[in-house]
């Protein structure tokens, strides 16, 4: 049994046609990384006359150390999580009008902040159904989502939920460009995509990102570090070269996953996976330190897995989730890439259209 990589999901340029502008989509895992990520996306979306909206998975209401530093309180209730939660609100759609955006752009999910790893790793069901609606009603022409290697665990949870989400959409609806951004850790060269900021496009990403005055209380330098001249985006499965798990097979009813053998710490391995009916599958197990592989049963043949290895105790992944493909995801085409059955999403060939487009699915276009 051979264990191999079926896809690479290296960096590709990406032009941008100019009616991908014309219904954007954010997603941002918290109030503020629309600001840190994507200001100058979405200041372009405004010049370009686009609909825009911005998903927002949580509230941030779960940030007890700049509300202990604000509010003056050291006890952290329910009543106070409420609060800091509409005030994180507030300030997003004030960073929002500050884009020129109306503050109805906002659409916020109020899945649990801290907590998107363990929606997911609980299958993720009623926020995935709720994700995929705000992606169907949208019908988007450009995403962009979380990358699977940020290093927050909830941008990269964010990131699969998306990924997953997208390949519950039905074929017409998935006709758009797919780009991934990075808050936490660095973004590889060369980018997908690279957006240069004018001047007064600085001025105005900046005067976004200080709306988020209750995160400007503890990290401020953090926060304008991101006012920077360019933003850069990755295709969507985008992973670590160096990735602790290096690929993955069926071998009968079980998954096998292979790993790259090293680090002295043990640490846990979680495989989000889904079958050819779209079905999600969730396993994980302990993980000894230098250990080679894992098998896990599985109910159905996977198509597609999400994998992560979490070896540090400290808040921050080191490596994030990595996205692969099995080999029984379908036939080969005639470029010799393989072709995603009915009903899930293939890097490269349905979610990021503008790299390799597939037939195009009738009328796309949504009234504005
Ligand atoms: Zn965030």
């Amino acid at each position: 049994m051979a264990l191999t990589p079926i896809i690479s999901t290296a960096p590709q340029r990406l032009l941008l046609e100019p009616d991908a502008w014309e219904r954007v989509l954010v997603v941002a895992p918290h109030p503020d990384d629309e600001s840190l990520a994507t200001a100058n996306l979405l200041d372009r979306a405004r010049a370009h006359g686009a609909a825009v909206r911005v998903v927002f998975c949580t509230d941030g209401e779960s940030n007890p150390w700049p509300q202990r530093a604000l509010e003056r309180r050291w006890t952290i209730d329910a009543a106070a999580r409420r609060r800091w939660a509409a005030r994180r609100r507030d300030e997003a759609r004030a960073a929002l009008e500050c884009l020129g955006l109306p503050p109805r752009c906002a659409l916020f999910l109020h899945a649990p902040d801290q907590g998107l790893t363990r929606v997911l790793l609980a299958g993720g069901q009623e926020f995935l159904a709720r994700l995929t609606v705000a992606l169907e009603t949208w019908r988007p022409t450009m995403v962009a989502a979380p990358s699977l290697r940020d290093r927050h665990p909830d941008h990269s949870a964010a990131g699969v939920l998306v990924r997953l989400a997208v390949s519950r959409l039905p074929a017409a609806a998935r006709w758009f460009t797919e780009l991934a951004y990075v808050v936490h850790g660095p973004t590889p060269a060369p980018p997908a995509l690279s957006l240069p900021l004018t001047s007064a496009g600085l001025a105005r990403k900046r005067a976004a990102i200080l709306c988020h005055a209750t995160q400007l209380a503890l990290s401020r330098r953090r926060m304008l570090s991101h006012a920077v001249h360019t933003e850069r985006f990755l295709a969507p499965g985008t992973a670590r070269v160096r990735h602790p798990v290096r690929c993955v097979a069926m071998d009968d009813d079980a998954l096998v996953v292979g790993l790259d053998g090293e680090g002295l710490l043990g640490g846990r391995l979680y495989v989000v996976g889904q079958t050819a009916a779209g079905r999600v599958v969730v396993r994980s197990s302990t993980v000894r330190p230098r250990q080679r592989d894992a098998r896990f049963r599985v109910p159905a043949p996977l198509v597609r897995v999400f994998v992560k290895r979490e070896t540090s105790r400290l808040f921050f992944d080191g490596s994030g989730w990595r996205e692969l493909w099995l080999p029984r995801a379908g036939t080969p085409t005639d470029d010799g890439r393989r072709r995603a059955p009915a009903g899930v999403a293939a890097p490269y060939e349905i979610s990021p259209s503008r790299i390799s487009p597939p037939p195009r699915p009738g009328t796309r276009a949504a009234p504005r």
